[in-house]
C-alpha cells in the first residue's frame, strides 16, 4: 500500500447495509448466487478440526486452478490437513503486494448439541444460512473465494490472496506455517482482512490467545504412608496459587487498555486432572492454562516467570523428598500472538473508509490476525454474522451479512488490486 491514503472521515452508517464508498450501488441485502453457492459447498464437507481438510482443498484448489490462481500448500506433520495460499496474480505476473483475504476452514464439533437440521446439510430459512461453520467461518471465505473468482478476468495492478488455514479452532496451529511460508517465498500482502465475524465492524486489536501446560510429577504411595510420598496434586496446586496471584497483580497494577471487555491481561487454569484413587498419594497431576494478553504484554514474558517459579520454588523441596526422581515440564499448547492496532497504515484507514466504520474496537478473543500482523502485514478482523451465533447449535449467518462482506470485499479488491496503480485519494474514500 502506497502511504498517500488519507485518513478517511467517512460518517458512520446507520443502517449497514451498503458499502460506504462510491454511493454504494449494488443491491445489497442480496448476495450473488457464486457466494451463497461456495458457503453451501464448503459448510458440506465435514472439516470439524480433529478431522482431514484436504478434500475441501482440493475442491476449491481444483476450481481456482482453472481460473488462473497459483497455489502454494503448506501441510500438518500428519500429512492430513492443510493450509492453502491460492494468489490470482497481477496482470504483470506478480505475486507479492496486493489484497488478501483470509479466514479458517476448520470448524467446532457439533456433537451433543440439538441441531434442528443436519449441520453439514445447509439450509436458507429466513433470509439466514444454516449449518456449521456458516457463521464462523465459512460464511466469509466462500464470499471471499466468490470476490476472488469474479476478479479472474479483470485487468489486475497488483495479487489477490486466499489464504485457508487449518485448526484455527485449537489454537491458531496452522496459520503460523502458511504465513512463514509465504514471507518465505516473497509473498507479502499490502492488507490482510481475516473474517472471524465482526458484523462487519472493523476490529483492529486483540488479545493473544496461548495455551500452555503443566506437567507435575511427584511419587505414589499408599496414603496412609502419605509423607513418603510426592503428592503432585499438592505441589500442582502451589503454581496455580502462584499464578492466580499473578492474574490479580495484572487486574490490579496493569498494563492496561482501554477498549478491551476486559483491559488488562488475564490468566487462568481451565482443566486439572491428577491422582486415581483417594487412598493413594497422587504420582501425577497436569493443569492447562490459558493467558490471554494485551498486545503490550509479551506473552514469553508471562511464561517465562511461572515456569521459572515452578524451577525455583516448587521444584527444589519436591527433590528433595524424592532423591532427584520429581520433575515439572511445561508445554506450550498454542500461541496465537495479539493484534496490534495499526490505525495508522494506509491499510487499516482504507477498510475504515470502505466500511464507514471509524469506531476503535478491540476484542478479547484471539484471531488468526496477528499471525499476519506479526508477519509485517498490515491487518485487520472484518467479517459477516454475530460472534454469539458462532459454535452453537443451529448455527447461522444473516444473507444480508454475506451481501455486505461481499460489497466491501469487491470494493477493497477494485481499490487494491484492479486500481492499484492510480494513488488513492480521500476524494476516492468519501461517499
Ligand atoms: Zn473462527
Amino acid at each position: 500500500m502506497r502511504e498517500t491514503v488519507k485518513a478517511a472521515e467517512a460518517p458512520s452508517e446507520p443502517s449497514g447495509n451498503s458499502v460506504n464508498v462510491q454511493g454504494g450501488k449494488r443491491d445489497s441485502c442480496k448476495p450473488s448466487e457464486t457466494a451463497v453457492a461456495w458457503i453451501k459447498r464448503l459448510v458440506a464437507f465435514d472439516t470439524t478440526s480433529h478431522k482431514s481438510n484436504l478434500d475441501l482443498i482440493e475442491d476449491v484448489k481444483a476450481t481456482l486452478a482453472l481460473l488462473g490462481f497459483v497455489f502454494r500448500i503448506t501441510y500438518d506433520t500428519t500429512g492430513r490437513k492443510a493450509n492453502l495460499l491460492a494468489t490470482l496474480p497481477s496482470g504483470d505476473g506478480r505475486l507479492t503486494g496486493g489484497l488478501c483475504l483470509s479466514g479458517h476452514v476448520d470448524a467446532v464439533p457439533v456433537d451433543g448439541q440439538p441441531w434442528s437440521s443436519s449441520p453439514f446439510l445447509p439450509v436458507i430459512h429466513d433470509s439466514r444460512i444454516y449449518g456449521r461453520g456458516t457463521c464462523d467461518m465459512k460464511g466469509f471465505v466462500g464470499t471471499a473465494i466468490a470476490v476472488a473468482v469474479a476478479h479472474h478476468d479483470k485487468p489486475r495492478q497488483a495479487p489477490l490472496h486466499l489464504a485457508l488455514s487449518y485448526d484455527e479452532e485449537v489454537g491458531c496451529l496452522g496459520a503460523p506455517a502458511m504465513v512463514q511460508d509465504m514471507i518465505a517465498s516473497g509473498i507479502v500482502p499490502d492488507g490482510c482482512v481475516v473474517g472471524e465475524p465482526t458484523m462487519m465492524k472493523v476490529v483492529s486489536a486483540h488479545k493473544g490467545a496461548n495455551v500452555g501446560r503443566c506437567r507435575v510429577e511427584g511419587l505414589a504411595r499408599h496414603s496412609s504412608l502419605a509423607p513418603q510420598g510426592i503428592n503432585a496434586i499438592e505441589f500442582a496446586s502451589r503454581i496455580i496459587v502462584h499464578m492466580q496471584s499473578m492474574a490479580d497483580e495484572f487486574a490490579r497494577s496493569g498494563p492496561f487498555s482501554d477498549g478491551f471487555d476486559v483491559p488488562f491481561t488475564t490468566l487462568q487454569v481451565g482443566q486439572i486432572e491428577g491422582g486415581i484413587a483417594v487412598n493413594t498419594v497422587p504420582a501425577s497431576c497436569t493443569f492447562t492454562f490459558e493467558l490471554r494478553n494485551l498486545p503490550s504484554t509479551s506473552a514469553d514474558a508471562v511464561f517465562d516467570r511461572i515456569r521459572e517459579y515452578a524451577r525455583t520454588e516448587v521444584l527444589p523441596p519436591m527433590r528433595h523428598r524424592a532423591d532427584g526422581a520429581a520433575d515439572i515440564v511445561f508445554e506450550r499448547l498454542a500461541a496465537a500472538p495479539a493484534l496490534e492496532p495499526q490505525e495508522d497504515s494506509a491499510f487499516t484507514r482504507l477498510v475504515r473508509a470502505v466500511t464507514g466504520d471509524t469506531a476503535i474496537r478491540k476484542v478479547a478473543y484471539g484471531t488468526e490476525a496477528g499471525i499476519f500482523s506479526q508477519a509485517g502485514i498490515p491487518t485487520v478482523v472484518c467479517g459477516p454474522g454475530d460472534i454469539a451465533q458462532a459454535h452453537t447449535a443451529d448455527e447461522y449467518v444473516e444473507l444480508s451479512q454475506i451481501a455486505r462482506c461481499e460489497a466491501v470485499l469487491s470494493e477493497l479488491a477494485k481499490r487494491m488490486c484492479v486500481r492499484a496503480s492510480e494513488p488513492l485519494s480521500s476524494k476516492e474514500t468519501a461517499s
